[in-house]
């Protein structure tokens, strides 16, 4: 029986389309996953527009922030079984023996491979998942925000993992993207200040980011709010543009001795010198995905409402509607799209 399925064919920008294709077969140590639902990620778009820097396995189903029900197992899984409720992480083949996986961060073995671009991913009804891969959700999380627990992991570990705030620092988000927005909502609950900075095209989300987690909304120039306190910048600024020129806007805003964590892609190269970063003494911080212990934490976050990703969530469009669902979150007419099988 076939699904269908949102289809990457080619490095060539619009390389994207619904393919029928067959149920996966899982092996011994996978489940099949039932697609509830499906987030649309800012790198599910870039593969789109092909503005991405990472390698793709073409042709490859998109999609790697999901969950559903468990419909089948593999005959070595233990601890599972089938109807049990599950989001899945992203890495869906690590090396056992790399170093950084036995150290617990496979998600930094460099022979990782992700769903959506190195095998298929989330967006049809089956998909093929290793049982390592899974995280029990509760009856009282929904499928449409649990399938955004990945987004969630990536801003834990750029605000918590890759930062050290306390309470009453302020924090400087760039960029009111998805990542952008859950970064800012995550240094809330740590007890910051946060201010979030967009363009004047940015109002829409900037304004979410305000009513429901707290920020102070700037369009463009944060100087103003980062060096009202004493004059020295913001304890943190968090980069999440997606633009390689907003590291300049990082590195004059943050204090001497501030953090500034990187979790924004932008294959662009630089030309600005680093030395302010050198006299400040600041610390420049690369944050990439994320694992086992964060999805736990951010999954107990969600369910207790401590992390609230409603106000996010710009709609739920079928598969066959993907074009829409990209398109929307593409122009910013919305922070996240969700996905759903048909
Ligand atoms: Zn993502």
């Amino acid at each position: 029986m076939n699904s269908a399925a949102v289809v990457n064919f080619a490095p060539e920008k619009g390389s994207v389309e619904i393919r029928e294709i067959p149920r996966p077969e899982i092996g011994n140590e996978d489940v099949l996953l039932e697609v509830a639902n499906v987030g649309v990620c800012g790198s599910d778009l870039h593969q789109w527009t092909a503005d991405h820097s990472w390698p793709v396995n073409y042709p490859v189903v998109l999609g790697h922030e999901f969950g559903g029900h468990i419909a089948a197992l593999g005959k070595n899984v233990k601890g599972w079984k089938e109807g049990d409720r599950v989001v899945s992480e992203t890495a869906a083949v690590i090396d056992k023996e790399n170093p950084m996986t036995k150290q617990g961060l496979y998600n930094l073995d460099p022979t990782r491979k992700g769903f959506g671009y190195g095998v298929n991913g989330a967006m049809t009804r089956y998909v093929k998942v290793p049982a390592r891969c899974l995280h029990n959700v509760p009856n009282s999380l929904s499928f449409e925000q649990a399938c955004l627990t990945e987004p969630c992991c990536v801003a834990f570990n750029a605000v918590v993992g890759n930062g050290n705030i306390k309470p009453g620092d302020r924090v400087v988000v760039l960029g009111p993207g998805t990542i952008g927005i859950l970064c800012a909502a995550m240094a809330r609950l740590c007890g910051a200040e946060v201010a979030i900075v967009g363009l004047e095209a940015d109002k829409g989300r900037l304004k979410i980011a305000e009513e429901n987690y707290g920020c102070t909304p700037i369009i463009k120039d944060a100087t103003p709010w980062a060096f009202e306190r004493d004059g020295l910048g913001a304890d943190m600024v968090i980069d999440a543009a997606g633009v390689s020129i907003t590291l300049k806007n990082a590195i004059n805003l943050v204090r001497p001795n501030g953090h500034i964590s990187k979790v924004g892609w932008g294959k662009d190269p630089l030309g600005f010198s680093l030395d302010p970063l050198v006299q400040k003494n600041a610390t420049l911080q690369g944050s990439f995905s994320h694992n086992w212990p964060i999805w736990e934490r951010v999954i107990a976050l969600l369910t207790s409402g401590a992390l609230n990703v409603k106000p996010i969530i710009g709609g739920v469009w079928g598969i066959e509607d993907w074009h829409e669902a990209f398109e929307k979150m593409h122009k910013g007419e919305v922070v996240k799209s969700i996905l759903k099988p048909v």
